[in-house]
């Protein structure tokens, strides 16, 4: 499913294309694609919002596939029949000063799946063998696929949230990357707070545990250690620093964020910490798959043949399912 032109995502931008199946080059290697996720971030690509260097491009970044073969020479532990994920994050240089700082999200020279590279809206992709990331075998295909972006994402904001085993979290948006960080959250007997506008996001967040679910203009019953935001509004920004305690912390988990409006130096004085958080690591990937497996997380998705990924990015834009959208693929 090729994306050529941005536009409104009504107009159903991909369209059924037939390509050659691509050649490992050395260090790569091609993937039989079963499964992909659909994350905003593909809306926000096919709608304009964030723009590939070139086009056409196939979208698609929480791939998981079986390699079928790997490129020349050296450069990969993976064998053909490896079962393996291809996150956001398809290549880092490795030698730059942040990937040297461990910070490898942050690479200027990095390259994205489905963005830089065509990516997982197709029944054959390449993978750099040593970032694809090995699926632990007990989880299936659909389960896994929400949680190389959405999951690995939602992990990684808890983290640089500073969340603390026990403490009150605050969530802000209830779509893919919240109903998976929820579940981290609460294997952790943290006590999650839910700002959602939706019902039925409402009723999917106290299913899976919220001690309270409410609007973002409704004020909870107690203040909150930790909030993460997930919807791309800056209007939000200050409305749930109102809701954090002094030294508290509000991670931003958006690629794409409308203006956060002036607000209050009061709003953060008192020592609270405001960050975003960008992509992610392989490492972010390998722990987050291992807690997974063990807690185990179960992902809510709803499932969408190839040629329907136009029908999957509207019910995304819509917000008309819980969970992630997955494409089955194989
Ligand atoms: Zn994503
Ligand atoms: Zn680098």
């Amino acid at each position: 499913m090729q994306f050529h032109e941005p536009g409104p995502a009504e107009d159903r931008r991909l369209s059924l294309t037939n390509l050659p199946i691509p050649e490992p080059a050395a260090g790569e290697v091609l993937l039989r694609v079963l499964a992909c996720g659909v994350c905003h971030t593909d809306l926000h690509t096919v709608e304009g919002e964030i723009q590939p260097p070139s086009l056409p491009v196939v979208p698609g970044h929480q791939a998981v596939g079986v390699v079928e073969a790997v490129g020349p020479g050296r450069g990969s532990q993976l064998k053909p029949g490896d079962r393996v994920g291809v996150p956001w994050l398809y290549s880092a240089c490795g030698s730059c000063e942040f990937c040297r700082r461990g910070l490898e999200n942050l690479c200027p020279n990095a390259r994205f799946t489905g963005f830089h590279m065509d990516g997982g809206y197709a029944e054959y992709m390449l993978a750099r063998g040593d970032f694809a990331l090995p699926i632990p075998t007990k989880i299936p295909d659909d389960q896994a696929a929400p949680l190389l972006c959405a999951g690995m994402i939602g992990y990684r904001s808890l983290r640089l949230a500073d969340l603390q085993p026990g403490e009150r979290l605050g969530l802000v948006g209830f779509g893919a990357s919240a109903h998976l960080a929820i579940q981290v959250a609460r294997h952790w007997n943290c006590e999650v707070y839910v700002f959602t506008r939706s019902p039925q996001h409402r009723r999917h967040a106290e299913a899976l545990g919220a001690a309270w679910t409410g609007g973002v203009e409704d004020q909870p019953p107690a203040f909150l250690d930790r909030a993460v935001i997930f919807a791309p509004s800056g209007g939000l920004v200050p409305l749930t620093l109102a809701k954090i305690r002094p030294a508290g912390t509000l991670a931003i988990n958006a690629i794409h964020m409308t203006p956060i409006p002036e607000m209050s130096y009061d709003l953060i004085y008192g020592e609270r910490t405001l960050r975003s958080v960008s992509n992610l690591t392989r490492q972010d990937g390998v722990e987050f798959l291992r807690l997974a497996s063990e807690i185990p997380i179960r992902s809510t998705v709803t499932h969408y043949p190839l040629d329907e990924a136009n029908q999957a990015l509207l019910d995304v834009k819509h917000s008309r399912l819980n969970g992630e959208a997955v494409l089955l693929i194989g």
